[in-house]
């Protein structure tokens, strides 16, 4: 299956499918090759798949090299990005030199912005590993790192020439990364497609089993409506890539109030969906059903949907009003108006937000 990325001189295919990584030289070969390759991954995704991917571009007799970075969102820091640009400027890269992102949204943000900046920005290529990586952060070509305290602070956008998704490689994902990225998959059922949302609800058991013909048909239609929304704003200029932010002002307080350890982003994204579904719901703008197929689904995913203990609501409000979404001194949520609509909600009041997370 492919999903066609249609920006301009920066259009890219999608590639997905069972044992597509055995093809990862053809791919790059087929979209205007590459003499020399830098593979970047991260431990985890090195030990599993590095060996097999370097030596397939050995055969095809494209020169490469594997820079791992630590698995962890810790990696995706300017100075991670500094040590890649002083290893590729000794190994010799130059301006012909490609990058593969290949593993989960750290490696891909790490690897694209380092892509986007190395010699003033050299083309590269999206092998993402996690099911997060491979319906959302794969996608779109925003790239980057965190600063201390803020996340994705420092970046670019950078469209990548392809991205190929390899659905095997998803069963050796442990299962809690797993969840979290059907999060992110029911995320686009909510906001964007009904239809998909019950073919979700209908195939939930197919989709916890990891069913090949399944996960297939997830990730083509996550990535086509993700691409839909990048398409009409590439940039998130006229808001309506701000969709993509549903369940996302609540999560980040989430995760900002945990942390950034305790929970997932995918789990904090499920749990931030439900209260974004209640508060709608408190302002009579959805009918409880909403909420409840969201959460029945979820639950069925694994995922969490309340508000762990120990967490102080008024902590999670203040640190949403410290989110970089607040504009205009207020704070935007993205709510339903039914199942595939959203539409964004401006500073609801506090009361309606505490008690949405309140449950
Ligand atoms: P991750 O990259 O940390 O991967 C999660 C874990 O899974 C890691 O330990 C990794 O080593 C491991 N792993 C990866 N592939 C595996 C495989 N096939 N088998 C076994 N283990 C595997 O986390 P993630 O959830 O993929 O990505 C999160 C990051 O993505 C965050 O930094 C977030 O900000 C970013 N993100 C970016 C965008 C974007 O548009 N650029 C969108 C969403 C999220
Ligand atoms: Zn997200």
């Amino acid at each position: 299956a492919s999903v066609r990325v249609s920006l301009a001189d920066r259009s890219y295919d999608i590639q997905i499918g069972a044992g597509l990584l055995e093809k990862a030289a053809d791919f790059v070969a087929e979209r205007g090759g590459a003499q020399h390759v830098v593979v970047v991954t991260d431990t985890n995704v090195d030990e599993l798949y590095g060996d097999p991917l370097a030596d397939l571009f050995v055969e095809a007799g494209v020169e490469s090299h594997v820079l791992v970075v630590e698995a962890g969102e810790p990696s995706k820091s300017p100075d991670v990005a500094a040590d890649l640009w002083q290893t590729m400027l000794d190994e010799g890269c130059d301006r012909q030199t490609v990058i593969l992102a290949v593993g989960g949204g750290v490696v891909g943000d790490i690897a694209g912005f380092v892509a986007a900046t190395f010699a003033r920005g050299l083309r590269f290529f999206q092998m993402p590993t996690t099911l997060l990586a491979q319906v959302d952060s794969s996608v779109g070509g925003k790239t980057g790192v965190n600063l201390e305290g803020a996340k994705n602070m420092v970046g670019a956008f950078w469209q990548p020439e392809g991205v190929l998704i390899d659905t095997d490689v998803l069963k050796t994902l442990p299962e809690r990364e797993y969840s979290a990225g059907l999060a992110e998959v029911v995320k686009y059922g909510v906001i964007l497609d009904a239809d998909f949302f019950e073919f979700l609800e209908q195939k939930a058991d197919a989709v916890v089993a990891r069913d090949a013909q399944v996960l297939r048909e997830i990730i083509q239609r996550s990535c086509r409506l993700k691409a839909d929304v990048v398409e009409a704003d590439e940039r998130e200029q006229s808001g309506q890539r701000a969709k993509l932010n549903y369940g996302h002002t609540f999560g980040h307080a989430l995760e900002a109030a945990t942390g950034y350890s305790e929970l997932l982003h995918g789990e904090a994204v499920a749990i931030g969906m439900v209260c974004a579904s209640r508060l709608a719901e408190s302002m009579g703008r959805i009918e409880s059903s909403v909420t409840r197929r969201q959460v029945e689904l979820l639950e069925r995913f694994g995922l969490p949907v309340a508000v762990p203990d120990g967490i102080e609501l008024g902590e999670l409000s203040a640190l949403m009003w410290r989110d970089k979404k607040v504009r205009d001194g207020e704070v935007h949520f993205v709510l339903p108006t039914r199942l595939g609509e959203v539409e964004t909600v401006t500073s609801p009041g506090d009361d309606a937000v505490l008690a949405a997370m309140a449950g």
